[in-house]
């Protein structure tokens, strides 16, 4: 397989499907560039190489058609600085003869934006003859969006085709692959898995998936309760979706037949209400008065955590063990945040993702001390729910 490195770029123009879908402010100023900034080594390589990159992405929601605010010139003049001053032009429509004659003009260095790809429905609809179109502009395909790598949309997959032997990743998708491959195709052992967050039902394809790869499973966080229910315990008032309890079982059955060691809190704190002044104690996530509700784990739990954490090889964490944006409820998230750099310090490679899990990283200030951080979203838990990403097997012909 073709990768940036290997590839000669020398007078060819690289169609780049990036994601710069950036936040605009209501005067079209960009709030925070760092999808921007995170495709740039991919571009300018493309550059140094002597290409000429052509940018390709989604901005906003466009319902049907060119709409003034989705537009991508809002974002020339910032790429023409973040790229030192190169010269960005932006071509009226992403498909038809305008665009494909301001891509054949392209000199080597300067960089073609062409508008916005969602204002045409074929883009998420994955058409092929718009994807053909799409192709006409370049001689080569990089993807480097992997937020949008789950969709088989005309630019993120279905462009494909029309590159066999010219498609790659770009840095950005590359990295990310090799380190989900790291927890998910060859992790070294022991390796633990580390689910949080609010529901059971969201993560469930990902629990299941990883009662296959790892030999730790920690759950924590609002799903903990749907098992301790399941297992027969009063959990009061806890969050609980009653619909996953035969699950919930059955997923404690699957680990004991896989051998996996299946770590669900023992005790937990305990609240009189949904509230950062609420009432606490620590009690057996079994028992909880009514009315009562738990929203961290207790101390109990979190040493368990900790060992099983401490002596991890890889480890993967995805979703906050309590309602850590409130004091009172963020200390077995504190915990499990330090266990894994803790982990990571003696040569373990530990990766987070998920939204909370990274908000939970960057509040405790531990970003530094763990070794990737995805901020993929859907993508990310689709990769880790074992499914195949079409943007990814597009590219490496699966
Ligand atoms: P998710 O988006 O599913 O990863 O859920 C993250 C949210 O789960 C966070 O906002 C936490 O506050 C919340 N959470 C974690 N533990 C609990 C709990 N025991 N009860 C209610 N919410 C929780």
């Amino acid at each position: 397989m073709q990768t940036i490195e290997t590839y000669d770029f020398a007078g060819k123009k690289a169609l780049i499907r990036v994601d710069f879908n950036v936040p605009l402010n209501e005067n079209f100023e960009i709030t925070d560039d760092t999808r921007m900034r995170a495709a740039l080594p991919t571009i300018k390589k493309v550059i140094e190489k002597g290409g000429s990159p052509i940018i390709m992405s989604h901005l906003g929601r466009p319902k049907s058609g060119p709409e003034d605010k989705f537009s991508l010139k809002h974002l020339v003049a910032h790429l023409s600085e973040l790229l030192d001053g190169a010269t960005v032009k932006i071509a009226p429509d992403c498909i038809g003869d305008e665009a494909k004659a301001m891509a054949a003009d392209l000199k080597p260095g300067e960089v073609l934006i062409l508008e916005n790809l969602r204002f045409h429905k074929e883009e998420t609809a994955g058409d092929e003859e718009f994807a053909k179109k799409l192709a006409e502009n370049g001689d080569c395909w990089i993807m480097e969006a992997f937020g949008t790598a789950h969709r088989a949309h005309a630019s993120t997959a279905v462009i494909a085709k029309f590159f066999p032997n010219d498609k790659l990743f770009g840095y950005l998708v590359d990295s990310e692959v090799a380190s989900l491959d790291k927890v998910v195709a060859n992790p070294q052992r022991p390796m633990t898995a580390i689910m949080g967050g609010a529901k059971v039902s969201t993560k469930i394809t990902i629990i299941e998936n990883m009662l296959n790869k790892v030999d730790n499973l920690i759950i924590g966080g609002g799903m903990i309760f749907t098992f301790v229910k399941a297992m027969g315990g009063n959990i009061g008032s806890s969050l609980c979706e009653d619909e996953y309890l035969e699950l919930a079982k059955s997923i404690i059955e699957q680990a004991k037949a896989k051998g996996v060691n299946l770590v669900i809190a023992s005790d937990c704190v305990a609240a009189d209400k949904f509230a950062a002044d609420a009432n606490t104690e620590v009690c057996p996530a079994g028992d909880i008065k009514e009315g009562w509700m738990g929203l961290d784990v207790g101390p109990d739990t979190i040493a368990t955590f900790n060992e099983v954490i401490s002596n991890s090889k890889t480890v993967l964490w995805n979703g906050p063990a309590g309602v850590f944006e409130m004091e009172k409820f963020a200390e077995g998230t504190k915990v499990i945040g330090d266990a894994v750099v803790e982990a990571t310090k003696k040569g373990a490679f530990s990766l987070v993702g998920g939204g909370d899990s990274v908000a939970a990283v960057n509040k405790f200030g531990i970003a530094d001390g763990v070794s990737y951080i995805s901020t993929a979203g859907g993508a990310l838990l689709e990769y880790l729910e074992g499914k195949v990403l079409p943007g990814i097997a597009a590219v490496r012909g699966e």
